[in-house]
Formats: structure tokens, sequence, C-alpha cells
């Protein structure tokens, strides 16, 4: 792998483009770094696929054609070089250390767990976070592959309170239903103590209602799942969909509290570098020059 090109927000997130070789750039993946903040320790998001095949409507990678799964050492090249990047840079602080690798970045996880899984060994004998977490749709034929995994966190794109809402959002057969995904989960996490966090991007007239609130409470079991309500980051338009933020998210956060879940409110840093949730798209070049460093 090596580092095409980087970026940096005025707030200190960075976003690299790193390329499996410099004579393809079209096997490119994008990896984005957040910095320490009074919200978290630094963390940084990667990459596990060339493009993605889930195509899920509010993501630009869902949009790229999918090139193929990362190797093992392609992950870890990515790690090490966005790590030294980073330390020479005098990014990571005093402590000099990554708190979290976050897989979440290009590509659904749970279609590269045996490469993904050689990667986290690494990560653990290198010392190269504290913790490791994944997001994922939930893919219904490599779950059982999570078991061997060890994970510090994982997170569930639920996004939706029924199939028909979740099947035009995320559009892969491989997918787990509503209520299975949760069902499995359920039991993952009364297995092996991983902590479980639904994601839920909250989308103006798509599933934003008083009924889709009520659905979520019946859905979601409150002392198994942590809930984190997502913002919507820019993306480009897709056919016929419109996708908008909803303003709901602060009423949905009150009642979820009220009726006695954990529930987190989440919006992204790093968006104007394109570096927010759903925003990756390996085509760093057509941000303003204004944040390029190299
Ligand atoms: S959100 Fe994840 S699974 Fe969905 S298209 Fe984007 S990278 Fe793939």
């Amino acid at each position: 792998m090596i580092i095409s090109e980087v970026v940096e927000s005025d707030n200190g997130s960075k976003k690299y483009l790193l390329s499996a070789s410099d004579s393809d750039l079209r096997k490119s993946v994008e990896s984005t770094f957040f910095k320490h903040t009074e919200q978290h320790l630094p963390y940084l998001c990667i990459s596990s696929q060339y493009g993605c095949a889930v195509g899920c409507v509010f993501c630009e990678t869902g949009r790229q054609k999918p090139l193929g799964n990362m190797t093992t050492e392609q992950i870890v090249q990515q790690v090490l070089l966005c790590r030294e990047h980073l330390l020479n840079s005098g990014s990571l602080g005093d402590n000099q250390e990554l708190n979290t690798i976050l897989f979440a970045g290009m590509g659904e996880p749970m279609l590269n767990l045996k490469e993904i899984s050689g990667a986290v060994t690494e990560f653990k004998s290198q010392s190269l976070a504290n913790r490791v977490t994944l997001t994922s749709v939930g893919i219904r034929h490599t779950a059982d592959k999570l078991y061997d995994l060890p994970l510090d966190t994982i997170s569930i794109s639920l996004h939706a309170t029924t199939d028909e809402q979740r099947d035009m959002l995320i559009p892969s057969k491989a997918k787990f239903s509503t209520k299975d995904l949760l069902e499995y989960f359920a039991a993952y996490h009364q297995n092996t103590g991983v902590p479980v966090i639904v994601n839920y991007l909250m989308l103006e007239g798509i599933n934003d209602s008083q009924e889709d609130l009520a659905r979520l409470k019946d859905l979601v079991d409150k002392d198994t799942f942590i809930i984190k309500l997502k913002y919507l980051n820019e993306v480009s338009s897709i056919d016929g969909i419109i996708l908008n933020p909803s303003e709901e998210m602060p009423a949905f956060a009150k009642a979820l509290t009220e009726a006695g879940f954990r529930c987190i409110s989440d919006k992204s840093d790093g968006t104007e570098i394109l570096g927010g949730c759903g925003q990756l798209k390996s085509q760093i070049r057509d941000i303003r020059s204004k944040y390029r460093i190299m």
C-alpha cells in the first residue's frame, strides 16, 4: 500500500487515500483519523474492501464498483502507514497512541472476515490500538465467524423499523431481516459479553415518524442494546430516492431516553473533508485544495 494523498480539516481530522500500488490507482481506499476531543479518544476508521457490493443508498462507497477484498497485509499496512504519518505530524497527542481502530470505512467487514481476522491478530500483537471495533449491516452467511474475532464493541446498522424500509436503504439480499438481525446480535451479546450498538440513521420522511419511534421501542431490547441515532451526512443523490437529514433526532433521543433506553446522538466529524460516515469513496482529489496537505 502507498499513501497517495492526505487532507486535513480545520479541527485536525485527517483523511488518507491509500492505493494498493502506484500502477493501479483503481484499487484505492480511504481511511479517516479523528483526533482526541471532549467526545472521544483518537481513533482511526479503516477500510476492508475496494468499493462495496452492498450498495446502501446513503453511502458513497456503495455507488462504486466493487473491486474485491483487501488482504490482511493490506489492511495492516493501511494502519501502519496512517499511524506513521500521524506520529510524524504529532497528531496522536501526548500518549502517542490510537485508542481505537474501527472497521467502518469502505466495504462491508462481514464480507471479508477472514482477512480482517488476520489483521486484528496483528493489531493486538503489535499493540497498534487499545480497542478494535466493527460496524456492519449484518450478513447472514458469515455471522458465526464473528465469534472468532476479539472485538471490543460491534455496531449493527438497523436504520429502519420495517423490512420494506430496510430493503430500500440496504438493498443486499445477504443481510439479515430486521427481526433476525436483532435476535442474532442479542444472542451474540449474551454469549460474548461484547457491547452491541444499534445504529439508526435518521432520514426525513423515511424512518422518523411517530410510528417508527413506537416500532423502534418494540424491536430493540433496551437491556441488550445501545441505540445510536445518526445524522445523515451529505452524499450525492441517487435515482428516485430523496435523502434528507431528519429534524426529529432530538425528539427521538428524548423519547427513547425517557423510556429507559441507552441512547446516543451522533453527528460525524470530518464532513468538510468528506470524511464522515457514508462519505468515503476513494476519490479524494475533488476536495478543495485548501484541505490538501500531501
Ligand atoms: S454503508 Fe458499509 S455496507 Fe453499506 S455500501 Fe457503505 S461501505 Fe458498503
